[in-house]
């Protein structure tokens, strides 16, 4: 089997990584194979759903053109600096041109120890595989930039974490898998040169816009922070809590990457947190935007140097612009954040005073036990109608109705000055308000299905619904459904190791 792979990040970034190879594991089966993704990267999808394929993506037998490396990077976790943390359980195969032109990495997760292990094995569980696969879909369904599982499978092998756990591994597709981490590692290594390089390389790969621009590094700055802040409404607008926003864990892509103790919120409060090590709540739900602004501040310090050169060697100069374009995220953020806001609101114009609009939405949520998802979504039933008429199933989220009596009337009256046919409005709605999200139970059933018996058909009927999550089956109508209050309140996520 052969991938026509081109590897420019062994290429071309000596000094950010190490050759390594993956450990053998002895019985791997395929789990499961994305079909349109292996079509998509223009792999041989059928012969790949196959043992060979499950030879391939366990890393027993490599397709011919790997060039398997651990990729180095640094990273502030949980606002501590690490000068090396690196890909430790994790193996970059190469790169392929996919059909549309796009280079894209191909990666392992779990796939042994190496040089950046530390105290870890190097394996992943297959709980956490499968979870990653299923979120990143979802993720992608929802037309949020992702990293995307081509494959999963296991290992055969056991793997000890607080009991033992089948092993498995996860086959990753990502833009790059180069992150802030990326560049405080060059940066804190003292070396200039190797981190121009990789400047010079992420604007080719990811900004070839700014290329040849009059200051690019200043560029690469403005434009990651434009990116982010993309990215981080986009998770706001859905409700998704990434759970550890480590600067290794954001992309120099805007991708959103590693889903570890990730989850979405189910019941509206900014506070939401589900990371059982997430002790102070630093990465909850409310907290994503200025905590993706404070990793942004680490990538313009760790690009200082670069930035003092284009600043004719005033380093006061430099930090005074670094700052400038790091005190625009936020406006860019909320811009970025409003778009996606007036679609879930069903506002086709824009006009002042549709943030509050919005923000007083969120606000009446607020301590009223309202499923976040199924609030938008109720909020479009209400749209099929002029009137107040078709209200009262959105009413019926609150546990004080009444918090929605002065809202309602402003939403409606705004609404129909727009002069649009309220069916139409109602399906633009729904079109950008999913009904499907990967709620937490029913993760955690698909997975225990699978972790304990074997069985993977609750994953592979939770996977079917999560990539049509805006178009409503009746057969579906569980998947809609929230937990519990109380199973909601004690839902807690792991890292995923
Ligand atoms: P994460 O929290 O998944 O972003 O990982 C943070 C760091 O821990 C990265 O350098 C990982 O490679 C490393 N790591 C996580 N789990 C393991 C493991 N089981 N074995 C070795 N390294 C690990
Ligand atoms: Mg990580």
């Amino acid at each position: 089997m052969s991938f026509s792979f081109d590897n420019s990040y062994a290429r071309d970034l000596e000094g950010l990584y190490v050759p390594w190879k993956a450990a053998e594991v002895p019985a791997p089966k395929l789990i499961r194979l994305n079909h349109a993704l292996a079509e998509e990267l223009g792999l041989e999808a059928k012969a790949l759903d196959s043992s060979e394929g499950a030879q391939i993506f366990s890393g027993n037998k490599l397709p011919e053109g790997a060039v398997t490396i651990a990729q180095a990077y640094a990273g502030h976790q949980f606002g501590g600096f690490s000068p090396q943390l690196g890909d430790g359980r994790a193996l970059l195969l190469g790169e392929v041109i996919d059909k549309q032109g796009k280079r894209r990495d191909i990666a392992f997760k779990g796939s042994g120890r190496t040089p950046f292990s530390r105290g870890g094995d190097g394996k992943a569980a297959l709980g956490p595989v499968l979870r990653e696969y299923l979120i990143g879909e979802a993720m992608f369904a929802l037309g949020i930039p992702t990293t995307r599982a081509l494959a999963a499978v296991t290992t055969g092998e056991f793997v000890r974490r607080e009991r033992n756990l089948p092993g498995a591994v996860l086959t990753r597709v990502a833009a790059s898998h180069i992150r802030v981490g990326t560049f405080q590692f060059a940066a804190a290594r003292g070396d200039e040169a190797l981190l121009a390089k990789l400047a010079n390389y992420v604007i080719d790969r990811h900004y070839p816009e700014i290329k040849g621009a009059d200051k690019p590094y200043f560029g690469l700055l403005r434009a990651l922070c434009e990116r982010q802040a993309a990215l981080i409404a986009r998770w706001m607008n859905v409700g998704f809590i990434h759970g550890v926003m480590n600067t290794d864990n954001m992309t120099l892509s805007g991708e959103t990457i590693d889903y570890g103790p990730c989850a979405f919120m189910d019941r509206y409060d900014p506070k939401t947190v589900f990371s059982s090590i997430d002790e102070y709540g630093r990465y909850a739900y409310v907290n994503q935007p200025p905590i993706a602004n404070w990793n942004l501040a680490r990538f313009a310090e760790a690009l200082l140097p670069l930035l003092i050169a284009e600043s004719g060697g005033e380093q006061d100069k430099a930090v005074e612009q670094a700052m400038e374009i790091l005190g625009d995220f936020q406006s860019v953020y909320e811009q970025h954040w409003l778009t996606g806001m007036r679609g879930k609101l069903g506002l086709t114009r824009e006009e002042e005073g549709d943030l509050e609009l919005a923000q007083e939405f969120l606000a009446g949520m607020e301590g009223q036990g309202v499923d976040f998802t199924l609030a938008f979504r109720r909020l479009a039933d209400a749209a099929e109608a002029a009137d107040a008429s078709r209200e009262g199933w959105l009413r019926q989220l609150y546990a004080d109705d009444k918090k929605l009596d002065a809202w309602l009337p402003r939403w409606r009256a705004r609404i129909n000055a727009e002069g649009l046919d309220p069916a139409q409005r109602a399906q633009a709605m729904r079109s950008v308000n999913p009904l499907y999200i990967p709620r937490n139970h029913k993760v955690e059933e698909a997975l225990d299905a699978a972790v304990e018996l074997g069985n993977y058909e609750p994953f592979e009927r939770l996977l079917a619904v999560l990539q049509q999550p805006f178009s409503d089956k009746p057969e579906r109508a569980a998947y809609a459904e929230p937990a519990t209050a109380e199973a909601s309140a004690g839902y807690r996520t792991f890292c995923g190791t």
